[in-house]
């Protein structure tokens, strides 16, 4: 998030004299914004202009709801006005090399083509000469055409393709609004990106049925849709996930680990039907990076497995969920409401609007900054005595909904799925770092 780190925020001083002789404590919270811009600033932003709009009918979606909840940011789309400000802002906001604009939903191909060639003017207008530009574009695919595959070739967009295996698979739940499949318009799309030679990565939500069938998944995904970025994200939905925000559960119903009501498919249990069983998680993970390490190291890359083995390296976890703090990344909506994470578009995490306040003050606003640390500082005591904790850290705060077995709240959902791939993955993690520190770094970054 900052330069500063807790170590350097510890020594501030506290408390201090404000304005008008005023008293106040300071503490690690504040130091981002005490820092200010003199150090780099790097954050990233995941904008979703057309709020949660969309096409399809995905059964799993989390984010389809964000248009009724309360409160919530409602239907919309972003005005002119707000879109300028907001690349202004996220521009002027990271001091960093590179800008990462990551354009999400709902679906964003629904505010068409203009919408993006506005876009691409406008960083064009605001962009510094020390810093690179990027965009990601993720999409369900299914109304790109060669006039979108044109224009996202020539402006250099990454596109992430939601895709969940092969045909029957995928069909389980991405489905039109209609309830019809979607398969054949989504491979439409990875074959149209590849013959325009879009880059693309592919992001398959992992959920209780392709749980089931990592083999096939993944031999999908290599041989037929030839990705080289696979992402998989595991489904895990609190049931009233709708309007109940992350951390406001009832925490004295909250199933203990192993409990049947910790499982999907239960009618008591605590996620819906089509979450992952958090054994097929652990089992996928597994299944898949035997696969992996015969044939595909440093040819294919999956997201767990690369940031598995940048953490090894020392180099730092690649995905947030494997960070030991959150904060690096706030979600924008349709209207300028600025939100702590992707995950946490509640009016409860509401940061503020960046018509009125700066991006980034909000982003290391001592609100936001506390948000981040409690990842780390609410872990319960099982996990902290866990000996994949510099691995885990507790995995992503918004599925720690069950309790340890002696009873203290705040397990993640995942937790026995988790250790299974360590526990299997990183004695072949290890060899494989042993090997790399003895190739030129330059291989390494590839991997
Ligand atoms: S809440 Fe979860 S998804 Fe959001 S930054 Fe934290 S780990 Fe990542
Ligand atoms: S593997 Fe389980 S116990 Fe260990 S840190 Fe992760 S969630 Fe906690």
């Amino acid at each position: 998030m900052s330069v500063a780190t807790r170590d350097t925020a510890r020594t501030l001083p506290a408390p201090v004299v404000g304005a008008g002789g005023a008293w106040w404590s300071l503490d690690h919270y504040d130091a981002p914004a005490l820092v200010g811009n003199q150090g780099q600033r790097r954050f990233h932003v995941m904008v979703k202009p057309g709020g949660s709009h969309c096409n399809l009918n995905c059964q799993y979606c989390f984010y389809l709801s964000k248009e009724t909840l309360p409160n919530g940011p409602g239907p919309g789309r972003m005005s002119d006005a707000v879109l300028e400000r907001f690349i202004a802002q996220y521009i002027a906001g990271v001091t960093g090399s590179e800008v990462v604009f990551s354009w999400q939903g709902g679906e964003p191909t629904l505010l068409g083509l203009d919408f993006f060639r506005q876009v691409v003017a406008l960083e064009k207008k605001y962009a510094r000469p020390f810093q690179r530009i990027e965009n990601d574009l993720q999409t369900n695919g299914t109304l790109l055409n060669e006039e979108w595959c044109a224009f996202l070739k020539e402006n250099r967009f990454l596109v992430g393709l939601s895709i969940d295996g092969p045909r029957e698979l995928h069909d389980q739940y991405r489905v039109s609004k209609g309830g019809k499949p979607t398969f054949e318009k989504v491979f439409n799309a990875v074959r149209l990106l590849q013959r325009f030679g879009v880059p693309f990565n592919t992001l398959t939500c992992v959920n209780r049925t392709n749980a089931q069938k990592p083999q096939e998944v993944y031999r999908f995904l290599r041989s037929e849709v030839g990705a080289t970025y696979m992402q998989f994200i595991p489904i895990v939905e609190y049931k009233g996930f709708e309007k109940t925000a992350p951390n406001q559960w009832d925490y004295a119903a909250l199933p203990k680990d192993g409990a049947p009501e910790a499982r999907p498919g239960h009618a008591d249990s605590i996620v819906t039907d089509w979450s992952v069983d958090p054994d097929d998680w652990g089992r996928f993970l597994c299944v898949i990076f035997d696969r992996w390490v015969q044939k595909d190291v440093g040819r294919i890359l999956v997201n767990h497995f690369e940031s598995l083995l940048s953490q090894h390296l020392g180099e730092g976890p690649q995905i947030c969920i494997y960070n030991e703090c959150c904060g690096k990344g706030v979600a924008v909506e349709h209207d300028g409401s600025v939100y702590a994470c992707d995950h946490y578009v509640y009016p409860e995490y509401r940061l503020g609007n960046l018509t009125n306040t700066a991006l980034d003050s909000q982003v290391f606003s001592r609100r936001h900054v506390k948000f981040g640390y409690a990842k780390h500082e609410t872990l319960p005591e099982y996990c902290r005595q866990c000996p994949y904790l510099p691995d885990c850290w507790g995995e992503c705060p918004k599925n720690r909904i069950l309790r340890t077995a002696d009873g203290e709240p705040g397990l993640n959902y995942l937790c026995r799925g988790i250790k299974k791939f360590f526990a299997h993955a990183i004695p072949q993690v290890e060899r494989i770092v042993a090997d790399l520190r003895h190739q030129p770094r330059q291989t390494r970054k590839r991997m």
